[in-house]
């Protein structure tokens, strides 16, 4: 079964497309939890960070590269953002196609809650 990002990058659902090459999309969250959300997502699919190999290195260093370009673009890059990969139940993780969360535009307090 094809991911909802494979799909989205197929076009085969809408999204707020902000970037697009040969290695990765970036689209708009469609729940946005910061003025800027932005996630940025492999075209192969690899379903967690738990998947990733040592063949993907270059990858994920492209998208973090892409998400550093976007903040540049979204203009929040000198007031800061949070970059986020989130992996299985623990994680938070609801969609298994690896992606990474840029976040921004207001201050985002602590990285996680302390119980
Ligand atoms: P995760 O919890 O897997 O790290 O993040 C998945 C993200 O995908 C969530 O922030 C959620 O709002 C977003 N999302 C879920 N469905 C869609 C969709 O159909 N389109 C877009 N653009 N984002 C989605």
């Amino acid at each position: 079964m094809p991911t909802l990002f494979a799909k989205i990058i197929r076009g085969e659902i809408p999204s707020d497309t902000v970037y697009r090459d040969d290695r990765v999309t970036a689209f708009r969250d469609i729940n946005p939890v910061a003025p800027v959300h932005i996630l940025v997502v492999p075209n192969k699919v690899i379903p967690t960070v738990n998947d990733l190999t040592q063949d993907d290195e270059a990858l994920v260093g492209h998208m973090v590269l892409v998400a550093k370009h976007l903040a540049a673009k979204e203009g929040i890059a000198d007031d800061g953002y949070r970059l986020i990969l989130n992996c299985n139940a623990h994680g938070g993780q609801e969609v298994f196609h690896v992606h990474v969360h840029l976040i921004g535009g207001r201050p985002l307090g602590p990285m996680v809650q302390r119980k």
